[in-house]
């Protein structure tokens, strides 16, 4: 591969940006009783806030178990619009919707919702660009903007049950059921503000979109201390790990933070992770042609993976602009997915929505769309990485 592809710095510090301003969903249900006191109003008005925010309703005008008097106030102290949609594409007769939406500093990020005859699927973005540098990956070729907040992650999930719920996608009104951390930005280094959205997909009804654990996917590049912590946290759900290459050799360039963390840590991180929650954690693998997709690296991720609580998902690459890579022909695919199933690995490939509005996944590349929005890259210390990531600006 060209020089030109493995010259991004992995990023694991976010540049500090303008914060967003304050938000119920950045708040515990005890912090926002509290800021509603403060507003001279009765606490439990926080819990009608909730309510509002997780059914998509922005209007203040429409809150009207709040007094008329303080709606706007409430609304505008607690439920600030973070996210401004700047377009919508559909794709796929009207089932993927892709949207564009502004942050409050102009960083741009896309979310994917995805309709199937059996659910809808958002995949939401937890960064603006990316910091990990993977260069197949169209968002990797971004660099890191910077970390979005807890309120601005879950207002994407939001946003996509209202748009089920009202009907508009094609196929009628219906109910988001799965969220996949499959966007822009790497989950595991924004670690504290995932794991909010977490609570906030996983906590019923209406004071959270009471999802399913089994239906939220948290995917990472194998952020190992990260995934170790995530295992400590009692929320099982379900965990992709982005391999990509059996071996140390080929993964330390295509999926750069495989120079800190190998093959075997990411592994043995997901192995744990699988036995503390009982549930099977999924390997992402995008074929490209001629870099990984040869049939001893087929045997080789088998016998990785031979006997393991994992099933591998291929994903045939999704071409982004200026790569010269691609997906591997069909011959190529089929045979490495006998392979694996030969060595007893649960093999599927995912079928891959919305290509044509650069909608599938690593294609996500908001601030390429919209002129005059720099993303900035900024280089990464020569020091060992903080255990910690992501700690900066935490709660
Ligand atoms: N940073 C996280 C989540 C974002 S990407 C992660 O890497 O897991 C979601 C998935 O899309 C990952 O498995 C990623 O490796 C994969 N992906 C990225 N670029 C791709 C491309 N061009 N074609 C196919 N899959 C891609």
């Amino acid at each position: 591969m060209g020089d030109a592809m493995t010259a991004l710095p992995l990023v694991f510090d976010a540049p500090r940006r303008g914060i967003p301003p304050r938000h119920l969903a950045d708040l515990t249900r005890e912090e926002a009783r509290a800021a509603v006191a403060e507003l001279g109003q009765p606490a439990f008005r926080a819990d009608q806030l909730a309510r509002h925010f997780y059914r998509g309703v922005a209007d203040p005008a429409q809150m009207t178990d709040l007094p008329a008097d303080a709606r706007e106030a409430l609304a505008e102290a607690l439920l600030p619009g973070l996210l401004t949609v700047v377009r919508h594409q559909t794709a796929d007769n009207g089932r993927t919707r892709k949207t564009l939406w502004r942050l409050h500093d102009g960083a741009l990020v896309e979310s994917v919702l995805m309709r199937y005859p059996d659910r809808a699927t958002v995949c939401i973005s937890s960064q603006a660009g990316c910091g990990m540098a993977c260069p197949f990956c169209a968002t990797g070729q971004q660099g890191l903007t910077r970390n979005l907040s807890a309120a601005e992650i879950i207002g994407q999930a939001v946003a996509a049950a209202a748009a089920m719920a009202n009907g508009e996608l094609d196929g009628g009104p219906g109910r988001l059921s799965n969220v996949v951390f499959m966007g822009m930005g790497e989950p595991l280094a924004n670690y504290p503000r995932v794991r909010k959205t977490l609570d906030a997909l996983l906590t019923p009804a209406p004071h959270g979109l009471g999802l399913s654990q089994r239906s939220v996917t948290v995917s990472t590049v194998g952020l190992v201390p990260a995934i170790r912590r995530l295992t400590e946290e009692g929320r099982n759900v379900t965990l992709a790990v982005s391999l990509h290459a059996p071996d140390d050799e080929l993964r330390d360039t295509l999926v750069p933070i495989n120079t800190r963390w190998k093959v075997g840590e990411v592994i043995d991180a997901a192995d744990a992770y699988a036995r503390k929650t009982g549930r099977r954690y999924s390997v992402e693998y995008a074929l490209i042609r001629d870099v990984n997709d040869q049939p001893f690296r087929a045997d080789l991720l088998g016998r990785l993976l031979a006997g393991k609580l994992a099933h591998v998902n291929l994903i045939p690459l999704n071409p982004t602009p200026g790569s010269p890579w691609d997906a591997s022909p069909l011959p190529a695919q089929r045979e490495f997915v006998a392979r694996l199933r030969a060595a007893g690995v649960a093999t599927t490939v995912r079928d891959t929505r919305g290509q044509d509005i650069d909608g599938a996944c690593g294609q996500l590349a908001a601030a390429d769309q919209v002129a005059g929005v720099p993303s900035v890259a900024v280089p990464v210390p020569s020091v060992e990485p903080p255990v910690e990531l992501g700690a900066e600006g935490d709660e």
